[in-house]
């Protein structure tokens, strides 16, 4: 297959995987940890030990790597394994670039390493990108990264300024893409060297797996052979099972996403009419204050993460959540089924989270009866 085959034909057709053994459609699930040699002692194939890599495994990276227009894909155990491989790959106490938000648990790791002086992190608010050339160091910082469109309110970074200001400085940029999807920004051609996902979310898209992924720009990269050296050695590949049932998942990611970004915009125009609800912050929305960035960056829509904040601060958003029906309260994004969450009760009393926030991951229900379900929610008093 080539780049020129459109990405909803690389996912309808599972990146191109089926059973050469059987003649199966569908690809076999291959669990064997460990694979024979012949009378040479040569591997009689490319596979090794399960901990290097698996069939399955290779069957998903390929299809990623390809929506990507990547040079290669690795997937690991869960997001925050994929995550911390590329931090954990730098040199001890080299400088990063870092967004002060994004998702929690990177964030809080980078502080904590900072703090313990394994690695010097500096952050930067990602409403303000020009403050990055100031931040970076000519010659000594090593990696920038960021995340767009950014937990937990959705404001989005300039991954193209970014880029520019982080190769200024002889730097790499590192970009979570978990929101966008493959399928609505592919970071690498905005300049980015990384790109990273939670495939627990949006690509896997039915809330069962667990699973993150790595795509480069270069494979030749020296921090691309160290993050796969911190996988391989450290054991953080993912399980030949869960290869299989993201790529069967992201078979239909293009209709998911396709519905999640119409349910969302429609959402967001009503949440933004709503008398109870005082700011709504989705990229799609004129109203937001990067929009002119998302619409050169995002093609074919605005994914389907937002937040809102109601008015009445902590009090009137637990009350919201706590009348809702059909929307189900839980954390996590990218199922097919709607998820709402009060993110300041998650983070604890030092987050800088609005209280009144309610972050929410639109799903693939009709949108009459989601808007129904909010609205009622919100109406009640
Ligand atoms: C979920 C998530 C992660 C972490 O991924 P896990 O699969 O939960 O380990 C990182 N970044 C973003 C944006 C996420 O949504």
């Amino acid at each position: 297959m080539t780049n020129q085959i459109k990405p909803e034909t690389v996912l309808a057709q599972g990146g191109g995987a089926h059973d050469a053994a059987t003649g199966g459609v569908a690809p076999a699930i291959q669990l064997s940890s460990t694979y024979m040699r012949g009378p040479d002692n040569a591997l009689l194939t490319e596979n090794f030990y399960a901990r290097y890599g698996t069939p399955n495994g290779r069957q998903a990276e390929t299809a990623i790597a390809q929506l990507e227009g990547a040079a290669d894909a690795r997937l690991f155990s869960s997001g925050m394994a994929a995550g911390l491989a590329v931090f954990r790959a730098l040199p001890a106490g080299a400088h990063v670039v870092a967004t002060r938000r994004g998702y929690f648990s990177i964030v809080a790791w980078l502080t904590e390493q900072h703090a313990r002086r394994a690695l010097d992190v500096s952050f930067f608010d990602p409403r303000t990108p020009e403050a990055l050339t100031d931040l970076v160091r000519k010659g000594e910082t090593q990696l920038v990264w960021i995340e767009t469109p950014v937990n937990p309110v959705y404001e989005v970074v300039d991954i193209a300024a970014t880029a520019e200001a982080a190769r200024g400085a002889g730097a790499l940029l590192g970009v979570d893409s978990t929101a966008a999807t493959p399928l609505l920004t592919r970071p690498i051609e905005h300049g980015a060297d990384l790109v990273f996902h939670s495939a627990t979310k949006y690509l896997n898209g039915h809330s069962d797996v667990l699973a993150g992924v790595l795509c480069t720009r270069d494979e030749t990269l020296p921090l691309w052979k160290a993050i796969e050296q911190e996988r391989t050695v450290g054991g953080a590949t993912l399980g030949a099972f869960e290869a299989w049932l993201l790529l069967r998942g992201m078979r239909t990611m293009h209709l998911r996403v396709r519905q999640q970004c119409e349910n969302a915009l429609r959402i967001a125009h009503e949440l933004e009419r709503h008398p109870r609800v005082e700011r709504v912050t989705y990229p799609g929305l004129p109203t937001h204050p990067q929009h002119a960035t998302a619409v050169k960056q995002m093609r074919g829509g605005f994914g389907g993460m937002m937040s809102f904040e109601v008015k009445g601060g902590a009090a009137a958003a637990l009350g919201v959540i706590s009348r809702l029906k059909l929307v189900k309260v839980a954390t996590s994004l990218g199922g097919v089924e709607t998820l709402i969450e009060h993110r300041r009760s998650i983070e604890g009393p030092q987050s800088d989270v609005p209280e009144g926030l309610l972050r929410l991951s639109v799903g693939c229900e009709h949108a009459d009866d989601l808007w129904a379900d909010l609205n009622a929610a919100l109406s009640a008093s």
